[in-house]
C-alpha cells in the first residue's frame, strides 16, 4: 500500500518538504494542509505592502541549497529589474511579495509534475492524533489519516504582555496580530504605539505611513533598542577574525568576541562582520551549551544579538532613521503595566528600567510587535495548544519551541510516537538559529531525506 504524509503548514518549509519528498520518493502521497490562503509564500513572503523589503539580499535567497541562483536567475526570468546586471541584481534587497510570487511559482510548477501524488486541503488542522497505527489528521470536518505527520506550522501570533487588568486586549483598538492590522481602524492623526522595536515594528511602521496614517508612533521595548542598517560588505575586517577561534563554552567564546570587538570597534566598524563570522557555528555552539549557558545567553546577550544580527536594508533604516530625526517616531525603553481605555485614548503606563518610575503615554491604538509566541505550554488555542494538552508535543527547557530531536527531527513526546516531524521555527529551542531561508532550505532538505530513509526501511521490513 501507497504510503501518505500529512504537512501542516503550506509556506516556505512545508513546501521545500514537499518538493524535495516528491523528488526523492517513487509513490508518497503528499497531503499540506494550509489555513491561509496561497500556498508557497506563508507569512513573511504574502506581505500587506508591496514595498516591504527581504532583509537578505537576492544572492542568497535561493530556495535549493543545490541551485544557489535560482532566485536570481527568476527575477531575471520575470524581468524584474530591467535595467541590472545579474551581479547588481545579486545584491538586490528585492521586496517580499516578489519572493512570495518566486515560492509560488515554484510550488506551480511542482504541483504540475506530481499532481497525482499531491492533495491540498485549504483548511486549518485542529488536532492530530495517532491512536494506532496511522496518524488522523483533522480538520473541521473531516479526518485523514496518514502514515507520516509533519509540522510546518511557522509563527504564532505574539503573547499579550502581562497586565494587571487584561479586558484592554478584548478592544477594537488593540491589535494582537501585527501581520494582519485592520489599518481602517486607525485614526489617520492620531498617536499609536507599537509593543516591540524588532523588525515587525518596522514593518508596521512602513505599512501605517503608506496607509496615511501621520499620527507620532511610539515604539517600546524594555532595553528600547534602536534597529541597524546592513552595512558596507566590503569592511569585512578579515586580518580580526581570521585570528578568532570558535570556542565551545561560553565564557571563553565571549572574550574572543569581546576582543575581536574591540579591535573592530577601534577601527570604526560595525559588528554585522563579526556576527556573520558566527553565524555559520551558532546552531553547532547552541547545541554544545549546558542549560546554564544558554538561559545567560537569553538573559544577558539575546537582545544585543538580536540587534546586531537582524539587520534592515538602508533603505528602511533610512526611513526609519528620517522618522526618528523628526520625532514622528519615538523609541521608548519601558516596561508596560497597564492600559486604561478612556473616552479621548489609552492612556499606556509604563516603568522605565533604568530609574525605575512610571511614565505614562495617551495613544489611539496599541500594535503588538513583540514576536512570535514560542512558549507552546503558554498557548490557549489553536493546534500546537491541543498537541500539548493530548502530550504529543513538549516545550525545550528554554520554551523557544518544541522538543525534537536534531538528528532525525522527529518530535520527542512520552508516547515515543515515531514518523512525527517538525521544521522551522519550532526547532528554535534545539538550534537556536532556525528561521531564515538558508537554515529552512536545508532543514526541507535533511528532514526529506530522513523520511525517504524512513519509507525504504518500512519497505525493507
Ligand atoms: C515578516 C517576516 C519577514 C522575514 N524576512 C526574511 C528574509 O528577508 N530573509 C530570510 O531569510 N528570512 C526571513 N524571514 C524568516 C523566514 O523566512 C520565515 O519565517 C519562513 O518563511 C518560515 O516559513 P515556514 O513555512 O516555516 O512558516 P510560514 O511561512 O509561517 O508558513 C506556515 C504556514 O502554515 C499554515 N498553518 C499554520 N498552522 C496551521 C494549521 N493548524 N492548519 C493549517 N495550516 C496551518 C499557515 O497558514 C502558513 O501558511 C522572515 C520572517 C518574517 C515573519
Amino acid at each position: 500500500m501507497k504510503s501518505s504524509i500529512g504537512i501542516i503548514g503550506g509556506g516556505f518549509s512545508g513546501c521545500m518538504l514537499a518538493y524535495h519528498l516528491l523528488e526523492k520518493t517513487k509513490d508518497l502521497q503528499v497531503v499540506i494542509f494550509n489555513k491561509s490562503s496561497r500556498i508557497g509564500p506563508g507569512l513573511a513572503y504574502d506581505p500587506a505592502s508591496s514595498s516591504m523589503l527581504l532583509n537578505v539580499k537576492a544572492g542568497k535567497m535561493s530556495a535549493f541549497p543545490s541551485l544557489p541562483s535560482d532566485f536570481v536567475d527568476w527575477l531575471i526570468q520575470v524581468d524584474a529589474y530591467p535595467l541590472k546586471t545579474k551581479a547588481e541584481i545579486s545584491n538586490t534587497f528585492a521586496s517580499r511579495e516578489l519572493y512570495g510570487r518566486y515560492l509560488e511559482t515554484s510550488w506551480e510548477s511542482t504541483q504540475k509534475k506530481y499532481a497525482d501524488r499531491i492533495r491540498i486541503v485549504m483548511e486549518e488542522v485542529i488536532d492530530v492524533t495517532k491512536p494506532e497505527k496511522d496518524f488522523l489528521i483533522y480538520t473541521k470536518d473531516t479526518i485523514f489519516p496518514t502514515q507520516y505527520c509533519v509540522l510546518a506550522t511557522g509563527n504564532e501570533i505574539p503573547r499579550n504582555p502581562s497586565i494587571t487588568n487584561d479586558s484592554f486586549y478584548q478592544s477594537s483598538n488593540y491589535f494582537q496580530n501585527p501581520w494582519s492590522v485592520n489599518c481602517e481602524l486607525i485614526d489617520e492623526k492620531k498617536p499609536i504605539l507599537i509593543i516591540g522595536t524588532g523588525l515587525t515594528m518596522v514593518d508596521t511602521v512602513q505599512l501605517l505611513r503608506e496607509k496615511k496614517k501621520c499620527g507620532t508612533i511610539y515604539c517600546i521595548s524594555p532595553h528600547g533598542f534602536k534597529i541597524l542598517p546592513q552595512g558596507d560588505p566590503e569592511n569585512t575586517f578579515d586580518g580580526i577574525l581570521t585570528k578568532m577561534k570558535i570556542e565551545n563554552r561560553l565564557d571563553a567564546l565571549l572574550t574572543q568576541f569581546n576582543v575581536a570587538k574591540k579591535e573592530i570597534s577601534k577601527n570604526r566598524g560595525s559588528l554585522e562582520p563579526l556576527i556573520n563570522y558566527f553565524r555559520p557555528y551558532t546552531s553547532s555552539l547552541w547545541q554544545g551549551f549546558n542549560f546554564e549557558e544558554k538561559s545567560f545567553f537569553l538573559r544577558h546577550l539575546r537582545h544585543k544579538w538580536g540587534v546586531a544580527r537582524h539587520r534592515i536594508p538602508p533603505i528602511s533604516y533610512e526611513q526609519i532613521n528620517n522618522e526618528l530625526l523628526e520625532n514622528k517616531l519615538i523609541i521608548l525603553a519601558g516596561i508596560i503595566k497597564q492600559f486604561h481605555e478612556k473616552p479621548y485614548g489609552i492612556d499606556v503606563v509604563y516603568t522605565i528600567p533604568s530609574t525605575n518610575k512610571e511614565a505614562t503615554i495617551h495613544v489611539a491604538s496599541v500594535i503588538n510587535c513583540t514576536g512570535p509566541e514560542t512558549d507552546v505550554s503558554k498557548m490557549e488555542r489553536g493546534l500546537l495548544a491541543k498537541l500539548h494538552n493530548s502530550q504529543l508535543i513538549q516545550p525545550d527547557e528554554l520554551k523557544l519551541g518544541i522538543q525534537v530531536s536534531v538528528n532525525d527531527f522527529n518530535i520527542k513526546n512520552i508516547h515515543n510516537t515515531q514518523n512525527f516531524y517538525a521544521i522551522g521555527n519550532l526547532l528554535r529551542g534545539e538550534l537556536w538559529e532556525s528561521t531564515a531561508i538558508n537554515e529552512l532550505r536545508e532543514q526541507a532538505v535533511q528532514l526529506s531525506l530522513q523520511i525517504e530513509h524512513a519509507e525504504k526501511t518500512k519497505k525493507n521490513c
